[in-house]
């Protein structure tokens, strides 16, 4: 390959040439070897040379780029595409007296350096993702459970099929873009058919317009629609988990796949139980007597009532563990324990009967007591203090 030429050589301009300077010395040489002017076989290649300086040098930060790097540092950040694609041709070639519209050049453009912005925009796009944040009892959560949920979500318009055009319709193609959506300030240009593009103002883009729109979505192909969809919330789900259901969000765009529905679960406190993880915590309250006599109680679980014993001598705060009786585990890998916090319920309302009783007892610990050290007593005189 050969050595690429100086850019302020090819323009031959001084290196710190003003940027009015700069377009005077390009448009003079671009005068020269426009191929439209200059018949001479080399004009393109000169047409072209200049054109790629004056696309570097007219730009300040390309500009600065060269300064520092040269060629390689143009050549490392840009493409030649991006060179040409930011020239102000239209300014150029205006002045030029070529006129400003796709006129002066002639033809009908393709897109040689690649689809402008309008091309993004035709383009198809996936539909957004939804979230929908859903309470559910802890119950729910033990059993694991189907639920419906409603949500709100941007559809294709099923009376079009998405065109916006009125059954028995369709959309013509824009007139004044061809259909491509663009209008293009196109020019056949020595490096080849290129064109800068600009949304077209007539179909906003979209290429096509539609004359008798369609009733249902106004035109636009879309529609806001209500939906209810099915949701399988797996047992043991922990509060705070995230549900994916593929393909129930928003629908796509000019054909795109839809988005993702996103539910949220978050688990209603509970009046009996806390949670903690497979664990379920419950406290339950015994008389004095039931702990000091040991009984056997009902006890309410997730899994329904079942009888747990209290060993005689428990003391208040002890844990029970009722084993398998919490949280199903995730994969079916069996349940977590409840675990049951005893505390003793002082009485704060005596019969006749009962006081006499406990104060006959209460003899009976201050005489042991007074041999054994006041084990108990904290406990008596707390059921003193109450009376
Ligand atoms: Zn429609
Ligand atoms: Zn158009």
């Amino acid at each position: 390959m050969p050595q690429k030429k100086d850019y302020y050589e090819v323009l031959g301009v001084r290196k710190d040439a003003d940027p009015q300077e700069i377009k005077k010395a390009y448009r003079k040489l671009a005068m020269e070897y426009h191929p439209d002017r200059n018949p001479s076989p080399s004009a393109e290649e000169k047409f072209k040379e200049i054109s790629e300086a004056y696309g570097v040098l007219s730009d300040s930060e390309k500009r600065a780029q060269y300064d520092r790097f040269g060629h390689a540092g143009i050549d490392r950040q840009y493409t030649q595409e991006d060179i040409f694609r930011d020239i102000p041709f239209d300014d150029i070639f205006r002045e030029f007296g070529f006129g400003g519209g796709g006129g002066g050049f002639g033809g009908i453009f393709d897109a040689f350096f690649g689809g402008g912005r309008g091309a993004a925009e035709r383009t198809a796009q996936r539909g957004s993702d939804l979230r929908y944040d859903l309470h559910i009892p802890l119950e729910d959560a033990v059993s694991g459970t189907e639920t419906k949920i409603k949500i709100m979500r941007t559809e294709t318009c099923d009376v079009c099929g998405g065109s916006g055009a009125k059954p028995g319709t369709s959309p013509k193609i824009c007139p004044h873009c061809r259909g491509t959506g663009q209008i293009s300030q196109a020019r056949r240009t020595p490096f080849g058919q290129f064109i800068t593009t600009s949304p077209c103002p007539h179909c906003s883009g979209k290429g096509k317009i539609i004359e008798s729109p369609c009733s249902s979505c106004h035109g636009s192909g879309r529609v806001r629609r209500a939906r209810t969809i099915s949701i399988s919330i797996p047992a043991g789900i922990e509060s705070g988990s995230r549900l994916r259901v593929s393909g129930e969000g928003e629908h796509g765009v000019r054909g795109g796949p839809p988005g993702d529905l996103y539910v949220i679960v978050h688990i209603d406190p509970h009046p009996l139980f806390k949670r903690d993880g497979d664990t379920i915590l419950y406290e339950l309250p015994i008389r004095f007597t039931q702990a000091a006599l040991g009984d056997e109680v009902v006890v309410p679980t997730l899994h329904g009532n079942v009888r747990m014993k209290i060993p005689a001598g428990t003391q208040s705060n002890s844990i029970l563990r009722l084993r398998g009786k919490g949280m199903p585990r995730l994969h079916g890998l069996g349940n977590g324990d409840q675990l049951v916090k005893v505390t003793i319920a002082v009485p704060t309302r005596l019969s006749a009967r009962e006081r006499e009783l406990l104060t006959e007892l209460q003899k009976i610990e201050d005489k042991s007591n007074t041999k054994s050290g006041k084990k108990h007593k904290g406990i008596f005189e707390k059921v003193k203090d109450v009376l």
